[in-house]
């Protein structure tokens, strides 16, 4: 197939991790008979330095002619004095909104071979293989009324909405069923329907779109048992549904069970352009040092082969590549341990590219 990409490496680590990125694609598509072509565009600090803001319209421009876009990171010290709508961080927001993205995936997955490094009890963490999908535009983030007003009597008093239509809940469980077809067909849908009437009509949606998924299994969970339940025996659980503020905290600490920040992918998805970016920011406390991990970044670009591009077999190809290049004993510093060969962000991408 022939696809655009547009490459946004933005700020402190995301110009040396993406990069490899870039390289285990170009091997990729050389091998499998793809044509990628790969479009750079200024994006967070990087951009305002170069041109003042941190969206440019080009790089906007650049993002929504393309098939998918890999981005980096944004941010660091340098403009953190700056106004709200200057921030590094307002690029990926723009970016968000800009390409209608509501969907984000975040797979937490445990290599076993970094099951050691970890300080978590083995016996839980082992196993765990799942991906949380949380809903990005809707629930009370953007839910009106809201706001925070004087109280006649004296004092104040905030307020926020919960807000969730029928046809928010249907296409974020779509993804989720779809994404379930690729995986253990399993979705566990998270609320808090017992107090909650958006949760109640979250459950019933839900519901009503599995009636098309009679292979993928549903179950329904409340919040606070799957908050407990990720700590207790995460390995359950294969797709996470989760509304917007639910999954901002469940992604969070379904990452945390797998150890480090720089193995973990992520996708924002839904509209027609895809977004695909490492969790982890910009780093700047290791930037430019060749010490950070590559992986996150790199197993963000297999996500974007998969779910942008269904190339599910290359995707599960750099998957493998990553997989055998742990099993030889390849670490950068953030995942080392006592007989391991540590190597930097440069010797890990080659490593992956020679294990493809
Ligand atoms: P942001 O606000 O952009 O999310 P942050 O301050 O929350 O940034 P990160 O930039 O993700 O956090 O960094 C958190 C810690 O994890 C830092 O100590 C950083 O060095 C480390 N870290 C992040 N990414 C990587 C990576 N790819 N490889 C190694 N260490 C990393
Ligand atoms: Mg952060």
């Amino acid at each position: 197939m022939n696809a655009k990409i547009a490459v946004l490496a933005g700020d402190g680590v995301g110009r040396e991790i993406v990069p490899e990125a870039v390289k285990v694609l170009k091997v990729v598509a050389e091998r499998h008979g793809h044509t990628f072509e790969f479009i750079p565009g200024n994006v967070g600090g990087h951009a305002i330095d170069k041109v003042g803001v941190p969206l440019p319209a080009e790089t906007l421009a650049i993002a929504k002619h393309s098939d998918a876009v890999l981005l980096g990171a944004v941010g660091g010290p340098k403009w953190e004095g700056l106004e709200y709508s200057l921030r590094p961080e307002r690029a990926l927001l723009g970016l968000r909104e800009q390409l209608g993205l509501y969907a984000n995936l975040r797979p937490a997955k445990l290599y076993p071979m970094l099951a050691d490094a970890s300080t978590l009890r083995r016996d839980v963490i082992e196993g765990i293989d799942m991906l949380v999908i949380r809903e990005l535009t809707g629930g009370i983030y953007f839910g009106k009324p809201k706001g925070i007003e004087p109280l006649p009597g004296g004092g104040e008093r905030g307020f926020n909405t919960e807000v969730y239509t029928t046809e928010e809940i249907r296409r974020i469980a779509v993804v989720a069923f779809d994404a379930a077809r690729k995986r253990r067909k399993k979705v566990t849908s998270v609320d808090k329907a017992n107090v909650l009437e958006s949760s109640e009509l979250w459950r019933r949606v839900v519901t009503d779109v599995h009636r098309g998924y009679p292979d993928v299994a549903l179950s329904h969970i409340y919040v606070d048992n799957c908050a407990m339940q990720l700590v207790r025996n995460p390995r359950q659980f294969d797709v996470l549904l989760c509304n917007n503020i639910f999954g901002d905290i469940l992604s969070d600490e379904a990452a945390m069970l797998t150890g480090s920040i720089g193995m973990l992918p992520s996708a924002s998805v839904g509209a027609k352009v895809g977004l695909f970016e490492p969790i982890h920011g910009s780093a700047p406390d290791i930037a430019g040092k060749n010490i950070a991990n590559p992986i996150a970044t790199i197993a963000s670009a297999a996500m974007m082969l998969s779910y942008a591009f269904q190339l599910d077999k290359e995707a599960a190809a750099i998957e493998q590549a990553i997989v055998k290049t742990l099993e030889l004993g390849f670490r950068t510093k953030d995942i080392h341990a006592e007989g391991m060969q540590l190597v930097g962000t440069v010797e890990m991408g080659d490593a992956i590219v020679r294990n493809l």
